[in-house]
């Protein structure tokens, strides 16, 4: 490998060595006029030496290359609430790792210093600073319970998160892949194994949305893949929306959204609501008022959901898991501490034996 100037090339592509790491083949596929990347929706038909959108993998003599393995651009231990995951290990620690790069380009992205970054440029590492054995290593050090891949998109790094997610089973850990929903059946189908907790970010069922603020078409594929990882690999699904003033704040929209879930994932499926906060490209758009947050709760429970979480302040008791059948109080949460209350080991309410879906213990 030689590195020029700020940017990596491929003279020799070490396989599994230095930042540079070969794709499965399950996730790509060779066609007349290049390799065609298979890893997220966008499916980069890439020729030679080319680098995909992300820039985060590279076509090299008809094998495509991830440019960044082991890259890690930002990581912390935190509660796993804090994805937000409620239903999976509840007041468990994590280590939570992102690398470099992105598959969208959202115009109000919290994490652009790292998610619009040049993948190849690596942090101007030669070797990976996190390798997955390093990864392991840190999180059974700091007394972490699980893995996650978050911060930026981690299916534009099917190859760490698949060796990593393999060695975390391996020391008891859990994963959880926190995900904008664009992954690819073939990458679920390489992942999925390995991987306890899915938490996708569903932003708006619009195409208008996902062409106006993040360069790209709505996803059709995101929901049935979901659906797959839960059905198929039996991965605890969560799903979360952003709710941005005029932008998917629509009753209408937040109706028909919440209907889909249940529909595709089924009522006990958790849906966090966030408030949207100005940043970078979208300071115009105000943040969103507590009233919008809580309206779109009652609208998710009037279709059916039985958990619709939200961080509004002024209402702390919808950060709190509640029975559905008998109202009891589950889980209470507040923005640093979760306590348990009415909870059997296997997941259900101590007064009515309803089943909640709460994981506490790994299978
Ligand atoms: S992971 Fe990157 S290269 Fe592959 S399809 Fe997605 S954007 Fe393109």
């Amino acid at each position: 490998m030689n590195m020029e100037k700020g940017t990596l090339w491929l003279d020799e592509p070490a396989v599994h060595s230095g930042v540079i790491y070969r794709f499965d083949t399950r996730i790509q596929h060779v066609e007349s006029t290049g390799t065609r990347c298979l890893a997220c929706t966008r499916r980069c038909l890439l020729h030679e030496r080319q680098v995909g959108y992300c820039s985060a993998v590279v076509n090299w003599r008809q094998q495509l290359y991830s440019t960044g393995y082991g890259v890690i651009g930002e990581a912390g231990v935190t509660p796993i609430e804090q994805r937000p995951v409620y239903h999976y290990r509840p007041g468990t620690r994590t280590l939570a790792l992102g690398g470099l790069g992105c598959n969208l380009r959202c115009a109000f992205c919290q994490n652009w210093e790292i998610a619009f970054r040049d993948v190849r440029h690596g942090a101007s590492l030669t070797a990976p600073n996190v390798s997955p054995e390093y990864a392991i290593e840190l999180a059974l050090e700091q007394r972490c319970s699980g893995l996650v891949w978050t911060f930026n998109e981690p299916s534009i790094a099917p190859m760490y998160v698949y060796n990593s997610a393999r060695l975390a089973h391996e020391a008891g850990l859990y994963t959880v892949f926190v995900t904008n929903g664009f992954l690819t059946e073939q990458a679920l189908r390489l992942l999925g194994p390995y991987i306890d907790v899915y938490r996708i970010d569903i932003k708006s069922l619009d195409a208008h949305f996902y062409r106006q603020v993040a360069a790209t078409s709505a996803n059709t594929e995101m929901l049935p893949l979901a659906r797959l990882a839960q059905q198929e690999f039996g991965i605890h699904v969560e799903t979360v929306t952003n709710i941005m003033p005029t932008l998917n704040d629509q009753d209408e929209h937040l109706s028909r959204l919440a209907d889909q879930i249940v529909r595709y994932l089924g009522p006990g499926t958790p849906w966090h609501l966030t408030t949207y906060v100005p940043y970078a490209h979208m300071k115009h758009i105000p943040a969103t008022p507590p009233a919008t947050i809580l309206r779109a709760r009652d609208l998710g429970l009037a279709q059916g959901l039985h958990f619709v979480y939200t961080d509004v302040l002024e209402a702390p008791e919808t950060m709190h898991t509640f029975c559905p059948q008998c109202q009891t109080l589950i889980i209470e949460r507040s923005f640093d501490q979760v306590l348990i209350h009415e909870l059997t080991s296997d997941g259900r309410c101590v007064s009515c034996g309803y089943d909640l879906g709460i994981v506490m213990t790994v299978a």
